[in-house]
């Protein structure tokens, strides 16, 4: 017993040192380092790090492969071939080390200048289980269609090529691909591709991946769109996750790609503590 005692004592003092010591023990301080407070930081650290991010990935593709397995299976004779619909970034293709580099850099939202500089040197990488799924699709004769709103000005077919290309994903090629630089509508794409196909799924990161009408910038009507179809994830739509970038930065700001001001730091803060505990 004296021995415990001891410890205890021994522990109380140290903690006693460490808070004459450091002031701010127990009390939140600001860093003086502007990048320990940036706001993509836990976003990353759980993309770069976290098995929990790489399982979900696995989920959705696990679960994109059971519909594309039962609709093989309902199939009737001369019926359209069937198809999967899926964007392209944050869906098949991750693209962590740009994130990491923003926050080495300082920024904290989505930068289109470096993003552009990044997607020409061509380092994304295959999402988990994407690669296996694709490859599951065409096997099985269900064609494959990756539909991206990216715009890297005339070159943006041909680095979207590149970049599906460099991690060995199937039917690459530019019926294949359709990019539309000038809208995030994919409505009409995918009405396109239904002429002619059954399309089992579609695959995103993005509720606008699936539908316009979840182009809002009113938050809680975006909320109550998602709930209104709440049967159609995991069966129609498989949503991937991300919390670094989307729609859901432009039902907060009113851009999806905000400028890194302090003004909007603060409503990043507002959101993240819009339901709080006052004790
Ligand atoms: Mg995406």
């Amino acid at each position: 017993m004296r021995g415990e005692v001891k410890v205890v004592g021994k522990v109380l003092a140290a903690l006693i040192a460490l808070s004459a010591a450091v002031p701010a023990f127990g009390q939140s301080s600001p860093s003086s380092d502007a990048n320990l407070e940036n706001n993509l930081t836990m976003a990353m650290a759980w993309k770069q790090t976290a098995a929990e991010y790489r399982a979900l990935y696995h989920q959705g593709f696990n679960l994109a492969r059971l519909r594309v397995e039962l609709a093989l299976a309902q199939k009737q004779d001369g019926s359209l071939p069937l198809a999967i619909i899926s964007d392209v970034d944050e869906t098949l293709l991750l693209a962590n080390d740009y994130w990491g580099y923003l926050i080495e850099q300082g920024r904290d939202f989505f930068d289109d200048a470096i993003w552009d500089r990044w997607v020409a040197e061509n380092r994304a990488v295959a999402s988990p289980g994407a690669l296996e799924f694709l490859e599951f699709c065409v096997a099985n004769g269900v064609e494959i269609f990756y539909v991206t709103n990216r715009d890297q000005g005339d070159s943006t077919v041909d680095l979207a090529l590149d970049n599906l290309n460099a991690v060995g994903f199937p039917s690459v090629d530019r019926a294949h691909l359709r990019v539309l630089r000038e809208t995030s509508n994919k409505e009409q794409v995918q009405q396109q591709i239904r002429e002619d196909h059954e399309v089992v799924v579609l695959l995103g990161d993005n509720l606008n991946d699936f539908a316009r009408r979840y182009y809002s910038t009113d938050l809680e009507q975006r909320l109550s769109l998602m709930e209104e179809d709440r049967e159609r994830y995991g069966r129609d739509y498989i949503l991937f996750p991300n919390p670094t970038d989307g729609h859901w930065i432009r039902a907060i700001f009113g851009d999806s790609e905000p400028p890194p001001s302090d003004a909007n730091r603060s409503t990043l803060k507002q959101a993240a503590t819009r339901s709080a505990w006052t004790p």
